[in-house]
């Protein structure tokens, strides 16, 4: 997942403030510097924060990730603690869930879990979904099961279909060309 500016929300919740946390400058593509999912940005200084903080690109300098913004979140949903970065993506209100790929299964850990599941069902009721990256492999979070479905091209969508069983219905996730 590439961090597009165009999708930025600029102001943090008040009190809210990076610190020590940069894993943002780990785990997304950054076009414009050419760094990749993964990799920590060559001007990253880990831990302490940005080398070039003044000339930094626009795509860094906007960049707040879900939990600047949502007060509701605490300290255990910080980036650095959690080893995710959540955003919310402004034109489809998915919640995409990018991992840092050292600790690729740090989202499937509580408390993160059951919330992602409480979040799936309430999303999905609303026609909106939660997708787990790690680098560019996703995985969809239905409230049934986890789907992974491997790197999305730009010409794919996620679509959840929903099928009667015994006794209630199944949930699924697929991807296909738009
Ligand atoms: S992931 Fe969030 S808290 Fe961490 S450095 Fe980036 S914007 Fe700040
Ligand atoms: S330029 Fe600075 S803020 Fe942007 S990704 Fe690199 S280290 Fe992070």
């Amino acid at each position: 997942m590439a961090l597009d500016p165009a999708t930025f929300v600029s102001k943090p919740a008040p009190g809210r403030d990076c610190g020590t946390c940069t894993l943002c400058c780990k785990v997304f593509d950054v076009p414009v510097l050419e760094k990749k999912a993964g990799e920590w940005c060559s001007h990253c200084l880990p831990g302490k924060g940005c080398a070039i903080h003044a000339t930094r690109p626009d795509h860094c300098r906007a960049f707040h990730c879900f939990w600047m913004l949502a007060p509701f979140l605490g300290p255990e949903w910080k980036p650095e603690k959690a080893k995710f970065v959540i955003t919310i993506d402004p034109a489809t209100q998915f919640m995409l869930v990018q991992v840092d790929p050292a600790q690729a299964g740090s989202w499937k850990r509580e408390p993160y879990y059951s919330q992602f599941k409480k979040w799936s069902l309430a999303n999905l009721q609303r026609g909106r979904q939660v997708v787990v990256f790690v680098n560019k492999a996703a995985t969809v979070i239905l409230p049934n099961k986890d789907v992974p479905l491997g790197e999305i091209g730009p010409d794919e969508r996620i679509f959840i279909t929903k099928r009667p069983v015994l006794g209630g219905f199944d949930l699924e996730a697929e991807k296909r060309k738009a």
